[in-house]
């Protein structure tokens, strides 16, 4: 059995949509370019990477707090951040057939792939915040944003969260929300869309630790994505040329995965400086300052961001796991994902439907604990059934037989292996956490 990764876009976007990891939105009606919803297995496998991401920050044993912001915000919060002014696309226009693309696209230098002319408009900034308002008042005091990142909502709300959580710098503040982009080309599935998650950290600290944390950070951040099964040759850490950087930012890297497209931005690592917490106190005249009992001085904090789309992430963890292998002459699509973000973790299997009742006993006592991460399923051939769970990357089948009833075990498959050994059933649940582990 020799698995080969044969990923390609088109076939992810084809398992997503047969097996209801990833759907298109308003598929009933076209479609909505760079709009994605997600079905039963999308949310359970979006679910365990969140819970990953968390896990793998408060195991720092670092102060950290949660927080989760509207997504709208005033029009004020983002003339402060310089979103309204700066967060731009360089945008062109094709001559002939009039489609928009950003100026930086290569399908610009290689000439337009609609039309196939090469005359382009100048080129203009395009703002990629979504506009709205606020209530009936039509007037700009009502204008709002959808945030195009989390963060401004943390820097907003700064105060309140230092002193109502009784922390003291340095400290983080972890947040899982929408964000909104209005993308010039949305592309390539989930890697870049309109609507997306970001799994972001604010980290406060003193200007003088902020090289300190920035280089703890990336570490931590980099050993995050080993943990949770990328291979480690598909990921590295890429520090920003000094023309890449915000003028605010003295560094960043990203974290960059090797799509089949390329190498490209996973996750970023900036030090904003105090950047943010500065306009912010500039534009609403309050002091954000804060007093550091170390150097008996108040200051400004600095900040280190981790910042990660949850489906950017979802979509490299599965073109990370797809395989093909052969088995007894049949081919098969195996998703290789660890545990840790496996949507279904195990599924019990009752041979015959003649077994279902004592089969379907195993996995209610199991559903209390893993949730809708067990599955139950006793339709269709073993052999069907096994399938099915390899293609959604299940790590470990169950299987109760007719030899179950008379010595109280069942068959636990490997999806990787393909080995099989007998399990006591009151062994089940522990097996599992040792898979999990
Ligand atoms: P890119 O250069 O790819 O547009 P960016 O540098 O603008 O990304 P950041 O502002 O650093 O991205 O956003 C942090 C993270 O949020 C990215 O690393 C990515 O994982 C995610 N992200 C940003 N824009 C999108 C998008 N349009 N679709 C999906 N995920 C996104």
């Amino acid at each position: 059995m020799n698995g080969t990764n044969l990923a390609t876009l088109d076939l992810i976007i084809a398992l997503c949509k047969r097996r209801g990891f990833v759907y298109q939105s308003a598929d009933l009606y076209g479609g909505l370019n760079g709009l994605y919803d997600f079905g039963h297995l999308g949310v359970l496998m979006k679910n365990k990477i969140k819970d990953e991401w968390y896990r793998s920050l408060f195991s720092t044993g670092l102060d950290i707090v949660l927080f989760d912001g509207s997504i709208l915000g005033p029009e004020i919060v983002w003339q402060a951040s310089g979103h309204e002014q700066n967060f731009n696309d360089p945008m062109v226009d094709c001559m002939n057939c009039k489609r928009r693309y950003r100026a930086d696209d290569p399908d610009v230098a290689n000439g337009c792939p609609h039309c196939g002319s090469n005359k382009w408009t100048a080129v203009q900034q395009f703002n990629m915040m979504f506009q709205t308002n606020l209530g009936a008042a039509a007037n700009s005091s009502a204008t709002a944003y959808l945030r195009p990142e989390t963060a401004q909502t943390i820097f907003s709300n700064f105060k309140n969260i230092m002193s109502s959580n009784r922390v003291k710098v340095p400290f983080g503040v972890a947040q899982i929300g929408k964000a909104f982009r209005n993308e010039i080309t949305p592309k390539q599935f989930l890697f870049r869309v309109r609507e997306f998650e970001q799994m972001e950290l604010e980290w406060f600290c003193h200007k003088d630790e902020s090289q300190l944390f920035f280089d703890f950070w990336c570490k931590a951040r980099f050993d995050f994505y080993r943990s949770i099964g990328l291979t480690e040759k598909n990921v590295h850490l890429r520090p920003h040329s000094k023309d890449e950087l915000a003028h605010y930012s003295s560094q960043c890297v990203d974290v960059e995965y090797q799509f089949p497209f390329g190498w490209k931005e996973l996750e970023g690592i900036a030090d904003r400086s105090n950047y943010d917490l500065v306009q912010h106190g500039l534009f609403s005249k309050k002091d954000l300052s804060v007093y550091d009992e170390r150097t008996a001085t108040s200051l400004v904090p600095h900040v280190i961001e981790s910042s990660v789309g949850v489906g950017r992430l979802l979509l490299s963890i599965l073109f990370d796991a797809y395989n093909q292998d052969t088995i007894e002459g049949d081919e098969r699509t195996v998703l290789r994902l660890s545990p840790k973000v496996a949507p279904i973790t195990a599924a019990i299997l009752p041979l015959s439907k003649k077994l279902t009742e004592p089969a379907f006993k195993i996995f209610k006592d199991l559903v209390p604990q893993y949730g809708p991460h067990v599955e139950f399923d006793d339709t269709g051939s073993i052999g069907k059934r096994y399938r099915r769970y390899d293609e959604i990357g299940t790590p470990v089948c169950f299987t109760y037989d007719f030899d179950s009833q008379v010595d109280g075990c069942v068959t636990a498959r490997n999806r990787d292996t393909l080995a099989q050994e007998r399990v006591s059933i009151d062994f089940v649940n522990q097996y599992l956490q040792d898979v999990i582990k």
